[in-house]
């Protein structure tokens, strides 16, 4: 009997590096160690004991060398990866713990390294930190060596022997394996776990490889020689595809290089209407790394700098200085473009692990942003002094986020005051005029636009939280994702007071919410006589591509009929009409 064709099937996760790929797969089995308990003689201990240690140095020597080997391939941010793995090995608290039950209960090393060894994963997994959850992969991966050296194995994740391109499947892929990856024999791989900050996801992205994780149980499920397509755009993998979705893909891949290609052509364009309105696009960033996103997709400066990235993820406060520094080195980067520094946020759903804040029961609604920082005023201090130093190396701004009323708005600028005061008296320089915004992002300051326009040179609308605090729907719960509507009328209607309010107190008014770079709802914020969109760099194009097809008249009328509309679905049908009907090219690729 002839043997039946395998059917397409297709497993999904998170897409973590862009691109797509196809052919054969391989699938990583990692050795499995066999930890066998074994007493070990009291004359023997010492040498048990030694013959740890040994492992431990060895464990060293090759994870420099891999450290050595990634700086000099990919940089030296990439190679500061391998920093985690060596200051666990240098932990004299793990090292101890092993050796004390190597000699009190006579146990072999790896037995008793592998024991102390899971004791870490296990806690470092269980905590609800993003970043210290990522350490327990690094542990494990560890471990892993570790054992391999001890145990004399070989390293089971040797890619030196693939001989033809291949797209490798795993249940992990740690960094150390990542950091093999040739290129010219790796097309792309996919993982049962892992999420988006994972050290392998970034490792990915600078290496340019296309990567699905979190498919869940997909490497058991494949098989080596399996044929897959994987698609870094969407996370997912399809194994055997059928002719009619390669077909798809290979339509796919023409339609988006060719509007790459549209999309290259404006980069140096203005972001202008065709009946000549000026919008001034301008991209989100996290820190200095993304600084030449911005300048690559052509936006116009920063809207939005998320400084509170510099906080997490890290044992201690940064202090004025390194703060000053990373401003200044951004500000002087996007020179004489704008960036605007937006104060720390913290709270919400981004924390500090090491403030070791008490847990809240909302913390959306509690001790987040300006509220923490008025009552952190030394930190919240160093922070501005830092934005007014840096505000000499080019056109630095600053906004509060989460203003929710006068008071606290009057707080931050007396505060902002006596910064100033200090520095004249300490003959620092900084930009006396630099300007001071506030972000709306609270229904509350959205009423009250006309009396906050008073004391601030512009508005930034934060719709990411105006949508979540005027529908009360969690942004980043599933389960309310329905009615996150940035097309409800309420939405609408109180970003134009906002709008409305800032232009009659002479300010403008920027959007930096995600709305801001989606194609489909930029025309509506348009209308409304919003002056800036700032979106993640990678979308500013499309933005901009959609911006110099359209007319402000037609805007305006859309704008109007949302003003007048009842119905969230209504007024989303009709952006959906316009801005298909004026750049068509950008939905075709949407794949
Ligand atoms: C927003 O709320 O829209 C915003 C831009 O800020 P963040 O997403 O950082 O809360
Ligand atoms: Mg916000």
């Amino acid at each position: 009997m002839p043997a039946q064709a395998k059917g397409e099937k297709v497993f999904r996760g998170i897409g973590v590096s862009a691109g797509v790929c196809r052919g054969k797969i391989v699938v990583l089995h990692r050795a499995r160690h066999i930890i066998a308990k074994r007493e070990v003689p009291e004359n023997d201990l010492a040498h048990e004991v030694e013959r740890f240690e040994q492992s431990l140095a060895q464990t060293q020597k090759q994870i420099s060398e891999i450290q050595n080997r990634v700086v000099q391939s990919m940089g030296a941010k990439e190679g500061d990866i391998f920093d985690a793995h060596l200051l666990m090995l240098a932990d004299r608290v793990l090292v101890e713990e092993v050796i004390k039950l190597i000699r009190g209960q006579k146990l072999n090393a790896e037995y008793a390294f592998h024991t102390v060894a899971e004791r870490y994963i296990t806690v470092l997994s269980d905590v609800e930190d993003d970043y210290l959850r990522e350490r327990a992969a690094d542990m494990r991966d560890l471990t892993v060596r570790v054992l391999d050296n001890l145990l004399e194995v070989k390293d089971a994740f040797d890619l030196r022997h693939l001989s033809e391109p291949c797209i490798l499947v795993g249940h992990d892929l740690s960094p150390s394996t990542t950091a093999q990856l040739d290129k010219n024999f790796v097309l792309g791989f996919a993982t049962d776990i892992g999420g988006k900050t994972s050290h392998t996801a970034i490792m990915a992205r600078s290496l340019g490889i296309p990567a699905v994780v979190g498919l869940e149980s997909v490497s058991e499920e494949l098989e080596n020689g399996d044929y897959a397509l994987l698609d870094g755009y969407n996370g997912i993998i399809i194994v055997n595809p059928t002719d009619q979705t390669l077909f798809e893909y290979g339509q796919l891949a023409k339609i988006k290089a060719s509007l790459e290609e549209k999309l290259r052509e404006i980069k140096t364009q203005p972001a202008v209407t065709l009946d000549g309105k000026n919008i001034i696009l301008s991209a989100n960033i996290e820190g200095p790394a993304d600084v030449a996103a911005v300048i690559a997709h052509g936006a116009e400066g920063v809207g939005l700098f998320r400084t509170e990235f510099l906080f997490i993820n890290r044992d201690k406060l940064p202090d004025e200085e390194e703060q000053f520094k990373v401003y200044h080195e951004v500000a002087e980067a996007l020179k004489p473009h704008p960036v605007i520094i937006r104060t720390l946020d913290l709270g919400g759903d981004k924390f500090a692990s090491h403030l070791q804040l008490a847990k809240e029961v909302n913390p959306f609604l509690g001790w987040r942003a300006i509220r923490f920082c008025l009552a952190q005023p030394e930190m919240f201090r160093a922070q501005i002094r830092a934005i007014l130093r840096a505000s000499v190396a080019g056109k630095v701004k600053m906004m509060y986020p989460m203003i929710s009323g006068l008071d606290e708005l009057n707080q931050a600028n007396t505060l902002v005051e006596k910064c100033k005061a200090e520095l004249r008296a300490e003959q620092i320089p900084f930009n006396e005029e630099m300007k001071v915004g506030a972000m709306i992002e609270i229904p509350s300051a959205a009423l009250i636009a006309d009396a906050l326009a008073k004391h601030v040179k512009f508005f930034s609308i934060g719709s990411n939280d105006l949508i979540q605090y005027t529908l009360a729907a969690d942004r980043t719960n599933e389960k309310v994702s329905h009615l996150y509507e940035p097309t409800h009328p309420a939405i609408i209607r109180l970003i134009k007071a906002t709008v409305d309010a800032a232009h009659r107190h002479g300010i403008w008014a920027g959007v930096c919410g995600e709305i801001a770079g989606d194609p489909v709802l930029a025309p509506l914020l348009i209308g409304l006589g919003v002056d800036e969109l700032s979106a993640a760099p990678p979308v500013v194009s499309q933005v901009k591509y959609i911006i110099r097809r359209l007319k402000q008249s037609e805007a305006q009328a859309l704008a109007d009929f949302a003003l007048q509309c009842e119905s969230s679905s209504e007024i989303f049908a009709r952006c959906v009409e316009l801005a298909r009907a004026s750049a068509p090219s950008l939905f075709e690729s949407k794949g």
